[in-house]
């Protein structure tokens, strides 16, 4: 097989559930201390994190990633062990195949194939990898870009290995994410028998209209990079089990997916306005954490770079999109960085039976290089 499959293997039999790496960033230290980078582990409570680089000049050009995986599920629905690299017809399965463990393998070697290549190349290749992308994604990136902006170190540009692809290997790239808002409302009336309403104040008759008011309401139209912004309900919980009791409290979990024409602000008032003002009977109090402001890279030179790279090596002309959840894009991006996301076919991450086709392996490896010659040479 290639290089690139070899060293995907190595890293799948690397058993990383988040927020471990399992040796993942040992290997890819290795390999690129070998290249001549200088390397940096960045442990902050449970997570391992490593930045290395290469070159002191600019403009420095990172590829980041992560080594940590989701749990792999039910282990006797795989086909084959979730942390025993397996091929299967075309495809190699495990836990990580496509997210994102071919795509650190592809960076690896990309890299040392350019460097080898081209020695004398300009500016500087950086690698910002952490085990904390599948969790709660405190410990890692976020801490890694802290410590770089104290250090004065600035990324101009950021590829990001997340699996962006839908069908062919770049066929899609993501070039920006929408925001995402979670909030936490609570309702307090007071508890009663169900016979007695008039003694009683149930949260849930007051909760359900305002909340639908807030599930219909046109919140924006999105705008030519983005699509609407959405508000969800996510859990909603009241009652005390019994059939004859008004509860006393009603709790709703909500998440908005926001695009550029909102910001989080805004859209916490408009919730607070609308929910505080439904009944003077009842308090409602809220909770609320930002776990990302939305992104866009516009056309520069880095998406000019990529899709330069996808044209040459798949003859393709990539559809650029900012859908999909969140990514460690949202803590990279605020820095001023230009944030590209290009990866393998995302169809199976998360899934039982992950896997990534053989045949897109090499291709991606040699847009990453692509990518790093049209930025550096
Ligand atoms: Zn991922």
């Amino acid at each position: 097989m290639t290089e690139v499959f070899d060293l995907t293997c190595d890293l799948i039999s690397c058993s990383s559930e988040t927020p471990d790496d399992g040796g993942c960033q040992q290997l890819i230290a290795e390999r690129l201390e070998t290249t001549g980078f200088s390397i940096n582990h960045l442990p902050f409570g449970p997570v391992s994190n490593m930045w290395a680089r290469i070159g002191g000049g600019e403009p420095l050009v990172v590829f980041a990633g992560h080594t940590d995986v989701v749990p792999p599920g039910p282990i006797n629905q795989w086909k084959s062990p979730p942390f025993q690299p397996t091929v299967h017809g075309q495809y190699l399965y495990g836990r990580g195949a496509a997210d994102m463990k071919s795509s650190l393998a592809a960076m690896v070697v990309a890299t040392e194939r350019f460097v080898l290549g081209h020695p004398d190349h300009a500016g500087s290749i950086g690698f910002l990898i952490t085990s904390d992308e599948e969790g709660e994604a405190r410990d890692g990136t976020v801490k890694v870009i802290d410590y770089l902006e104290k250090q004065g170190t600035q990324i101009d540009m950021c590829v990001v290995g997340e699996p962006s692809s839908a069908e062919k290997i770049g066929d899609v790239v993501r070039v920006g994410r929408r925001g995402s808002l979670n909030g936490l409302v609570r309702f307090i009336g007071e508890q009663g028998h169900v016979a007695y309403p008039d003694q009683t104040r149930n949260p849930i008759h007051a909760a359900i209209t305002a909340l639908a008011q807030l599930v219909t309401r046109d919140w924006d139209s999105g705008n030519e990079h983005f699509p609407p912004t959405t508000f969800q309900i996510s859990n909603m919980s009241a009652g005390t089990g019994a059939e004859n009791v008004i509860p006393g409290e009603l709790h709703a979990r909500f998440n908005f997916r926001f695009n550029t024409e909102q910001n989080d602000q805004t859209l916490k008032e408009i919730v607070e306005n609308h929910l505080l003002h439904i009944d003077p009977g009842f308090e409602v109090t809220f909770d609320w954490r930002l776990s990302g402001q939305p992104f866009l890279t516009k056309q520069g030179r880095l998406l000019e770079a990529v899709q330069a790279a996808i044209r040459n090596v798949a003859s393709l002309e990539p559809e650029l999109s900012t859908s999909g959840g969140t990514s460690d894009g949202r803590f990279i991006a605020p820095t001023g960085a230009e944030v590209v996301e290009l990866g393998p076919v995302n169809a199976s991450i998360h899934k039982i039976n992950e896997r990534v086709l053989i045949d897109d392996l090499e291709p991606l490896a040699r847009m990453y290089e692509h990518i790093l010659f049209r930025l550096l040479c």
